[in-house]
């Protein structure tokens, strides 16, 4: 198992995140709770370039966001959209971008080394190709891909999203490209509820009700996704699984509405990682959002239970 980290994964918000229930500084606090991991830590020098955001996002939507409203926009945090645009640039966006060369360092690390690697930032689900929503600006995992793609990675990739909102914006990213299955499990009453071109493109839906508990989350969760890996293997060698682990299915969590403790939220994490690497698959693992004190714990929890279990 390897983690990739940098302390320039968290975002700088003047401390109006006091106003916003995302916590920014929930990559650094995960971190310190796994110094056993530091020592052998890959890391990223350099945000992820524009030549490879454009692989993904269009030309307009990322000249877009030198407009600081549009960026508040995405981030659903308007008084951003007040600052000026030097200082959302690198207290802001850069955090964003280096999170996305996360997930391509990730990515390929885990395909050369046939390895589970966990990056510490990413898994920014909502970003379309020309829209940032739901605090995602640039889809971290639609680049990876695509960076993997254009380097010769062939083969089928699974995506499982246990987010407790619908991972549209990878959706929307892959519409034609159908060698990317999404697994989905989200609350059915929260955002994005309505994306119904995301719903439609979604191979392996499974909406839940406001407020299930984890008993039922994980049954379906053990029933479903061996036979999800199962079908796409069947079409094809799966070249890379995505785990977007978010921790807002966590009881306590603001935004997710979902009923997990946390010994059930680590039941969740321990039976996909054992079941991928049961399959012998490369595996990346990205914390997407979690929107309660206890968010990076319960990331630290997972890296910890994950690097002392010698059956992972
Ligand atoms: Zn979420």
């Amino acid at each position: 198992m390897r983690a990739v980290y940098s302390p320039r994964f968290d975002i700088n918000f003047f401390g109006l995140e006091k106003l916003h229930p995302f916590d920014a500084k929930k990559y650094s606090r995960a971190w310190a709770l796994v110094p056993e991991l530091h020592k052998d830590a890959l890391t990223v020098t350099e945000p992820v370039s524009n030549a490879d955001l454009l692989r993904v996002h269009s030309e307009a939507y990322l000249a877009s966001l030198r407009h600081a409203h549009n960026l508040a926009r995405a981030l659903e945090l308007p008084i951003i959209g007040g600052l000026p645009v030097k200082l959302t640039e690198l207290a802001v966006l850069n955090p964003m971008r280096f999170g996305v060369a996360a997930t391509i360092l990730a990515a390929r690390t885990a395909v050369a080394e046939r390895e589970r690697v966990f990056s510490l930032s990413g898994g920014y689900h909502h970003a379309k190709p020309d829209q940032g929503e739901g605090f995602c600006v640039f889809n971290d995992i639609a680049v990876a891909i695509a960076v993997l793609r254009a380097e010769g990675l062939t083969g089928e990739i699974a995506s499982i999203d246990l987010d407790a909102h619908m991972g549209n914006g990878v959706a929307h990213c892959f519409l034609d490209d159908r060698s990317v299955w999404l697994f989905d499990m989200f609350n059915a009453y929260r955002y994005p509820y309505s994306d119904a071109v995301a719903r439609m493109r979604l191979d392996w839906p499974i909406p839940l009700q406001d407020g299930t508990a984890g008993p039922l989350y994980l049954n379906l969760l053990q029933t479903n996704l061996p036979e999800f890996l199962e079908t796409v293997a069947s079409m094809g060698e799966i070249a890379l699984a995505i785990y977007n682990a978010g921790t807002d299915p966590f009881e306590n969590d603001a935004l997710g509405g979902l009923r997990l403790t946390e010994p059930e939220m680590l039941e969740r994490d321990l039976f996909v990682l054992r079941t991928l690497h049961d399959l012998n698959l490369p595996t990346i693992v990205l914390p997407s959002g979690g929107y309660s004190d206890a968010s990076h714990r319960l990331i630290a929890r997972t890296l910890l239970a994950v690097a002392g279990e010698a059956t992972l």
